[in-house]
Order: C-alpha cells, then sequence, then structure tokens
C-alpha cells in the first residue's frame, strides 16, 4: 500500500508541467508582487552601488526615503500614523531575505535600526508621540534606534545598568548604550532604563528625542563588516 501511494505521487509530480510543480501554498499573489517589487528595486536601485556605499561607509539618506516608499516600515503600523494598516509575517521575511541579496549585508543593517525601533514605539508610546513621529520615521524621512545594549554587555538584558530616575515631573535618563544600530544619525530613540529594582521587570522604555539636553553619542571605529551601517555609543 505504501509503495503504491509512493508510485502514485512519484507519477502525479512528473505529469505536473514546471509551474506547477511545489507551489508554496503560502505564496499569495499580493505576496508574490510585493517579492517583485523588492527583488527588482534591489537589482536596479542597491546592487549596483552596495560595494561603493560600504566602502563609503555609509548609505545615501534617500534611500531610507525610497525603501519607505515601498511599505516595508508600514508593517503593523496604523494608516493614519503612515503605516499599511495590516501586518504580514511573510511579507516582512520577503524583506528580510530580497534585500539580504544586495551583496554587502551593511546596506539592509543601516536600514534596518528603524526597523527594530518602528514597533515598541507604535505598540507603546502613546497617541501624541505616534501621531508626531511614526509618520516621518515610517517613510524614512526621519530615523529611530532602538538602544538596549550597554558597553558592561548585551546578552544580558536584565543586568542593565541605565536607569531612569524621575525627578522634578521629568526622567532623568543616566547611564551609556553601545552597537546601536543608526544611532549617529537617528532623531529619534527607544531606550532602555531602570526605573524599578532588579530584573527584567525593573526595566521601562523611554522614547527619546536626539535633541534633549545631556544627550551626546560617538561613532564605533570601523568594523570587521557592515562598514556602511553606523553603529553608535549613546550617553545620558
Ligand atoms: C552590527 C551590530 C549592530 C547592533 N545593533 C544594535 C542595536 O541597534 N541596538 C542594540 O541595543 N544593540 C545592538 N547590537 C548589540 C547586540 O544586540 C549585542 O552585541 C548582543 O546582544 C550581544 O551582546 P555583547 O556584544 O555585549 O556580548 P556579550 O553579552 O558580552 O556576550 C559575549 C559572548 O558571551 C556569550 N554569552 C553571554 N552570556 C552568556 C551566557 N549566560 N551563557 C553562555 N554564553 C554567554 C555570548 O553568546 C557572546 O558570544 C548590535 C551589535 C552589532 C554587532
Amino acid at each position: 500500500m505504501v509503495a503504491l501511494q509512493e508510485y502514485l505521487l512519484f507519477q502525479d509530480d512528473h505529469c505536473r508541467s514546471d509551474a506547477d510543480k511545489m507551489k508554496n501554498p503560502f505564496d499569495t499573489l499580493e505576496r508574490v508582487a510585493f517579492r517583485k517589487t523588492l527583488r527588482d528595486f534591489v537589482a536596479k536601485e542597491i546592487k549596483p552601488n552596495a560595494d561603493t556605499w560600504d566602502e563609503a561607509g555609509e548609505i545615501p539618506w534617500d534611500l531610507h526615503q525610497r525603501v519607505g516608499a515601498l511599505g516595508v516600515g508600514g508593517f503593523g503600523v496604523e494608516e493614519q500614523h503612515g503605516g499599511l494598516g495590516m501586518d504580514d509575517y511573510f511579507m516582512r521575511a520577503t524583506y528580510n531575505e530580497e534585500f539580504a541579496m544586495c551583496g554587502a549585508n551593511g546596506v539592509p543593517a543601516a536600514l534596518n535600526g528603524r526597523m527594530i525601533s518602528i514597533e515598541p514605539i507604535q505598540r507603546l508610546a502613546n497617541a501624541d508621540i505616534r501621531s508626531r513621529v511614526l509618520p516621518d520615521i515610517v517613510s524614512g524621512r526621519k530615523g529611530s534606534s532602538l538602544g538596549i545594549t550597554e558597553p558592561s554587555g548585551g546578552s544580558d538584558v536584565a543586568g542593565m545598568k541605565t536607569t531612569a530616575r524621575f525627578d522634578s515631573g521629568t526622567y532623568v535618563i543616566n547611564g551609556s548604550k553601545t552597537f546601536i544600530t543608526g544611532g549617529m544619525t537617528s532623531d529619534f530613540f527607544v531606550i532602555g532604563a531602570r526605573t524599578d529594582g532588579d530584573g527584567l521587570a525593573g526595566i521601562s522604555l523611554f522614547f527619546v528625542d536626539a535633541a534633549t539636553p545631556g544627550f551626546s553619542r560617538t561613532p564605533l571605529d570601523r568594523k570587521m563588516g557592515w562598514w556602511c551601517a553606523d553603529q553608535a555609543t549613546l550617553y545620558f
């Protein structure tokens, strides 16, 4: 019985045209079209320039906006804030797959400091912050980064040392973050800081404008790779 089933499957496979073989059931027309748009963009706009940008140590700022126009920063973000008003993890994966094929992974890395900070802003920031900054971040007009890792270590997030103390109606952050992608160019930051005791439960996330007094930053030295992605150390 098993042998017969295998034979029938084998025969069936050989009777189908190439186009019908092994179709991914999750590849909807929309997702296939999205992949094609990204593949064409990467081939035409990024691949020919990737090495030059990597050697130069930066990507042109307008690339953030041109990639923003593809909608890739808008997953999970409401339409009123410049997002797509929907989410799709297959499309998110497609974005990462197609951009990884550009030949220099510093390029997607340079774009992704923004990506990892959009979600906490969308999920956790108040309505005023969301409407004020998300349209500019999602469209690529302004930059944003997520600051979790510290000079003392990154894996042990629960051991975070940066503190935030409530003082005269506002929080004052003290500490340092390092390896922060987009750190030298970002206008906005989501920063992890300890507000309440030891461990993970004592950590809060803060939305910080780069223009806040007392904030400064320095670039990391040239790295082993991902040269065109800026990583910075931040000081509070
Ligand atoms: C290119 C780049 C971009 C980055 N961008 C950002 C960013 O935008 N925002 C941000 O917040 N961070 C960023 N990071 C930091 C990144 O998240 C950290 O590098 C990472 O969390 C590891 O932390 P660490 O480098 O301090 O290594 P450590 O935590 O010091 O770890 C060093 C080594 O020890 C191992 N280790 C640690 N703890 C244990 C354990 N308990 N058991 C066994 N092994 C252990 C680790 O696997 C690693 O091999 C970036 C890093 C790089 C390289």
